[in-house]
């Protein structure tokens, strides 16, 4: 099953391959990613796919901004097939799209994906010429585009003229809503060119990307009524830490919960020094709390209160979260349906053994003036009473040991 929550029925797209990858229709929902290095530099830029790949993200959007980055692409691929990481990559061009996937033919059959921000192609009639060469090559080389609308850099022509006509409205329009409907306007003409011009319906993926969480959210309602594309979320510009987490997962919750969305992407700014996997486990995070895909093993906790004043189960529960999510990588191919397995680490045992008895294994560590024992739950019976020194080793061997028995080797 593509999706295991039932109370979402998602809105009806196409399907569009990007690679190997399916996204539209009943395809799951696609985990993207975004490099933050230089392109151009191929080792650093192999690296960081590398690791969004072992992440978890599904495509890997490069940016492709010079000869340099284009002529970069096809040894990176090179690279990361050598190592046995088929990720698709996706090539980000804005002003000189068109001239880059010309002139280097190897960089456009590298890519699996073409986003083309339909506001950075070319000024007045170059704009036209230039957005039909990026849409001859995706023809040629047989690849999908995404049409990126980003309310940074929206058509500044196509939004004067519907200010105009506007303006001759008997009640004029709000500035916002303008805005928003050059937003999805722009989207919506660029894939009708596209298609003009002889890409396939199913070839074509769209985003409207912005940054406040009520516009995207409208925007993308209004264009999911009004077109069966796939289509790409995301809050872009989103911002750091913990901001940037909760307006993301705000605006799409509510659109995935509506069934809107293809595939997403996390638009995090990293911490300076911090891990770029950050956002890609923030989009596998919001997609399992929806119950629409899942992805690695939960790890149900409590917050901790004042009957448990050491901060040792707290250190477990980091410990186990931080191992179930680097075994997955291994797991992910050796234990079909792991990802499905609940973890319960409590702090006392008022709701412990409880939370223990749901989860597929769980723990209650001691709490304060409680005997120094632990009791571990397995598939809803107590099975052992940890104590000592050792206790973390020791649940975790018994969490590995579940994990051999109970799912499947392929
Ligand atoms: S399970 Fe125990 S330690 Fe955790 S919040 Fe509840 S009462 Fe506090």
């Amino acid at each position: 099953m593509s999706y295991t929550n039932p109370a979402i029925a998602r809105k009806k797209t196409v399907t569009v391959n990007v690679g190997h990858v399916a996204m539209g229709a009943s395809a799951p929902i696609v985990v993207q990613s975004m490099t933050n290095t230089d392109t151009a530099d191929v080792d650093a830029t192999t690296k960081q796919t590398a690791e969004l790949a072992k992440a978890g993200s599904e495509l890997v959007r490069i940016t492709v901004n010079s000869a340099e980055a284009a002529k970069a692409v096809p040894l990176i691929r090179e690279k990361l097939d050598a190592q046995g990481c088929y990720v698709p990559l996706i090539g980000d061009f804005h002003f000189n799209g068109h001239k880059l996937l010309s002139d280097y033919p190897q960089c456009a059959s590298a890519l699996a994906k073409f986003r083309i921000n339909p506001g950075n192609v070319g000024k007045g009639k170059k704009r036209d010429e230039q957005f039909a060469r990026m849409i001859e090559i995706a023809r040629e080389y047989d690849k999908p585009i995404r049409i990126g609308v980003n309310w940074g850099s929206l058509d500044q022509a196509l939004l004067a003229r519907i200010m105009d006509e506007n303006a001759k409205l008997a009640i004029p329009k709000e500035p916002r809503d303008i805005m928003l409907d050059a937003m999805i306007t722009s989207a919506l003409q660029s894939a009708e060119q596209a298609e003009a011009l002889g890409l396939g319906h199913n070839k074509i993926i769209l985003s409207c990307k912005m940054s406040a969480v009520q516009d995207l959210i409208q925007v993308y309602q209004n264009l999911a009524e009004r077109c069966d594309y796939p289509l790409h979320l995301g809050l872009t510009e989103a911002g750091m830490g913990s901001k940037g987490i909760v307006a993301s997962t705000a605006a799409l919750s509510v659109l995935l919960q509506q069934g809107i969305g293809d595939t997403i992407r996390i638009s995090l700014t990293p911490q300076p020094g911090g891990d770029r996997s950050e956002e890609v486990v923030v989009a596998q995070e919001i997609l399992q709390a929806l119950e629409l895909r899942a992805f690695t093993p939960g790890v149900i906790s409590c917050p901790g209160c004042g009957r448990t004043s050491s901060t040792y189960f707290q250190q477990l529960t980091q410990d186990i979260q931080t191992y179930l999510r680097q075994q997955m990588p291994v797991w992910r191919d050796q234990y079909k349906g792991v990802e499905n397995m609940s973890v319960a680490v409590m702090g006392c045992v008022v709701n412990g053994p409880g939370e223990s008895k749901h989860a597929n294994i769980g723990i209650s560590l001691p709490g304060t003036g409680e005997k120094p024992v632990a009791p571990v739950y397995v598939d809803g019976e107590k099975t052992v009473t940890l104590k000592g020194d050792n206790i973390a080793t020791e649940f975790q061997q018994i969490v590995e040991d579940y994990v051999v028995s109970h799912y499947h080797d392929s």
